[in-house]
């Protein structure tokens, strides 16, 4: 036995051999076409809406190649580990339907399924360690039993001599202990962490062919980077070759902030001999900050959080598209020509993609929310909305849910005039452009800013409203024509101006205006200044719904009265 297998066998006597472990995990079956990929999230934080722009693409990529979409969780960061990290990413997959094939795919309970399980890092500690103990066997590695103060004390000397700051070829003082002081340290149970023994002074280059950069000729790693931590859990940089590796993974597409430590991972590679993926390299998405393009962050943007989106009631198509569209420019081309496929099937080419951050504008979002909504099916729209508020606004689904029928009609107004209205932008919009709709919404409207009235005189509304409610009951019998006709000839013969410009040229002849005289009736019904096409609204509201609210108004008008009389 070599001196290597020897601290080897010291340092991991249990574990299992990796010829075993990769004969668990056979290659994968496939003609040669399918692309398996994964995304592997870290569940120490909200997730970021980065990561459904990448996950979607490598679920996209996957699924139109037959291949796979592996969703892995890399939970070795014990103290950065979140609660209810791993739910929350599930959760989140699954509310945009990019559901995995492998890995995590319910969560109440969690489930995982898949050949290749667990596709939790942290319940793979003995695979790691097995790989760990044959680069150790082979000279490839080793033990460090440096403390924190040691290596500072390294970083410093390394500042006094202008030195470049690392744990690598003549400061790594643990790459030649012997095998007594390995067996002396480990018998003081001091902790350890394994290193990798990388070449130094190392002046060869990696060249990788990646997806989205082409050809990157990139300087060979020489650092003994950290492949397993003190508490035997691996970081990523290990834990991501071993996993890629045995789970069959053939395309890696991660954030482009994994490209400074590519060269330590086709060093792995090549110290096992294994075969290496196609690397693809992510741009992140961010936004304009002056001329600058800076990424979305975690601190600063609260729409980098995709809580935001499900809060505000962003239709989750509507975010898929966008993203994909600002991922490859030629999507909205295929759109127009594709309408009715699934937007999943855009055959995206990660050659496309640019290398440098993707900006995302809510601006644009929201026109591609507000088209993605007016292309539904009212009904869809309801169920839509009935969802979204029964999580976040239950009263908004109280009043849906106390006449959907009503709901319905109130939701399709417009909808069908040429150019249709698209009132939503978000779910959430729905209280400020239907709420008028629904008695409890009007009430409280009226409760907290009063009847937002036009400038006429009490009793002039008054009597507007008495005509309103002779109307409304012959309404059944009229066209929208005829009706409007009607109220003009009321007005007119009452005393309000057709048109402003009629007023203007003589105001002292009139009470107000042909549209202040309307404005008491829309406010009446809706309490707004501005609202869709009243004739419509009058319609869905009904003959005694809008009866109520005449009689409302003009108790309000007449209470304001007699305060005022009063006063
Ligand atoms: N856990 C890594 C991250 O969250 C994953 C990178 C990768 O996909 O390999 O950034």
């Amino acid at each position: 036995m070599s001196i290597s297998e020897e601290i080897a066998e010291l340092l991991y006597p249990s574990a299992p051999n990796p010829d075993g472990i990769i004969a668990q995990y056979p290659p994968r079956s496939f003609s040669g076409e399918e692309i398996v990929t994964r995304f592997a999230p870290s569940p120490t934080g909200f997730v970021h809406i980065g990561s459904v722009y990448i996950a979607q693409i490598a679920r996209n990529i996957a699924r139109q190649s037959g291949g796979v979409f592996i969703l892995r969780i890399e939970d070795t960061d014990q103290e950065r580990k979140l609660e209810r990290g791993i739910e929350e990413i599930v959760e989140c997959l699954l509310r945009f339907g990019l559901v995995p094939d492998e890995g995590f795919y319910t969560i109440d309970p969690l489930q995982e399924r898949g050949r290749y399980a667990s596709y939790q890092q942290s319940q793979r500690r003995s695979i790691y360690q097995s790989f760990a103990r044959l680069l150790v066997a082979r000279g490839l590695a080793y033990p460090s039993f440096q403390t924190e103060e040691e290596l500072q004390a390294l970083r410093e000397e390394q500042k006094l001599t202008k030195s470049n700051i690392g744990y690598y070829g003549p400061w790594a003082r643990d790459r030649e202990l012997s095998l007594a002081q390995v067996q002396e340290k480990l018998a003081a149970n001091t902790p350890f962490v394994i290193r990798t023994r990388a070449p130094y002074p190392n002046n060869e280059k990696v060249v990788v062919q990646d997806a989205i950069r082409g050809r990157l000729e990139i300087p060979g790693n020489d650092t003994d980077h950290i492949l397993l931590k003190s508490d035997g859990l691996p970081t990523y940089h290990f834990a991501v070759v071993i996993d890629d590796v045995l789970m069959g993974v053939n395309l890696v597409l991660r954030g482009d902030e994994w490209l400074g430590t590519l060269p330590l991972h086709v060093q792995l590679y090549e110290a096992f001999g294994f075969t290496q993926p196609v690397f693809a390299h992510i741009a992140p998405i961010g936004k304009k900050e002056g001329a600058t393009k800076r990424k979305l962050s975690k601190r600063k943007d609260p729409e980098a959080n995709v809580a935001y989106y499900f809060e505000k009631g962003y239709p989750t198509e509507a975010i898929l598209a966008y993203l994909l569209n600002i991922a490859d420019s030629s999507f909205e081309e295929w759109r127009l020509q594709n309408p009715r496929m699934p937007i999943a099937d855009y055959p995206l080419k990660l050659g496309n993609m640019s290398d440098s951050i993707a900006l995302f504008d809510l601006v644009k979002l929201n026109s591609v929310s507000r088209e993605t909504i007016a292309a539904y099916s009212t009904e869809k729209i309801v169920q839509h909305i009935l969802q979204w508020s029964e999580e976040f606004a239950p009263h908004i689904a109280q009043w849906i849910q106390a006449d959907q029928e009503y709901a319905c009609q109130a939701l399709n107004i417009g909808r069908d005039d040429t150019p249709p209205r698209k009132d939503l932008t978000v779910w959430s919009d729905v209280e400020v452009t239907h709420g008028f709709f629904f008695d409890k919404c009007f009430a409280k409207s009226v409760a907290d800013q009063g009847y937002l009235f036009p400038d006429l005189a009490d009793a002039d509304m008054l009597a507007i409203l008495d005509y309103c409610q002779q109307e409304v009951a012959t309404l059944h019998e009229v066209e929208k024509d005829t009706w409007v006709q009607n109220m003009k000839v009321y007005a007119q013969e009452h005393g309000y101006a057709l048109t402003p410009q009629e007023y203007k040229r003589n105001p002292g002849q009139y009470k107000g205006t042909f549209g202040q005289f309307m404005g008491v009736y829309r406010t009446t019904l809706t309490n707004k200044a501005s609202s869709p096409d009243l004739y419509q609204i009058i319609c869905i509201m009904g003959t005694e719904r809008v009866t109520s609210r005449i009689k409302q108004a003009q108790e309000w008008l007449r209470a304001k009265q007699v305060n005022s009389a009063g006063g």
